[in-house]
């Protein structure tokens, strides 16, 4: 059954790309493999998107809303574009907003102090300048500092 509009919001501004469908106006997002959730997906994972939603931060857990009709759930989309910058939801339950941080160069004297994982002798270029990030009251809002 096709998607008509976001269960979020109700918005029908929707994005597809791929086969991620996105809410143009909150920022929600789906994918065919978001359904079937275990009741305990926190302690028992069973199905992939078990795995997929336990991994997920805290705020996007209680966010997340099912739609019904497609029985697929959304959640807000993270969108993390390095060295760019990253737009996320941040805040809790009743008191969430949306952020940008964008990603500022390491001094390559400090480089050492940011190791890559797994990778021995590479060390991190960019890391998030969240002392400068952008508090924003909508996704649109945030979107549009990540496109400057
Ligand atoms: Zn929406």
């Amino acid at each position: 059954m096709k998607v008509k509009k976001c269960p979020y919001c109700s918005s029908t501004n929707l994005r597809e790309e791929e086969k991620m469908i996105v809410c143009e106006k909150c920022g929600f997002h789906t994918l065919p493999l978001y359904t079937n959730l275990s009741e305990d997906y926190e302690n028992n994972p069973i199905t992939p998107f078990d795995r997929i939603m336990k991994a997920q931060p805290i705020l996007l857990k209680v966010l997340k809303v099912l739609d019904k009709n497609t029985n697929q759930w959304w959640f807000p989309l993270i969108m993390n574009l390095y060295p760019k910058g990253i737009v996320y939801p941040i805040g809790d339950e009743n008191n969430w907003k949306w952020a940008f941080s964008s990603y500022v160069v390491i001094p390559l004297d400090l480089r050492e102090q940011y190791p890559i994982p797994d990778r021995p002798g590479e060390y991190y270029e960019y890391q998030l300048d969240l002392q400068n990030t952008a508090y924003c009251n909508t996704y649109l809002e945030a979107i549009d500092k990540f496109k400057k």
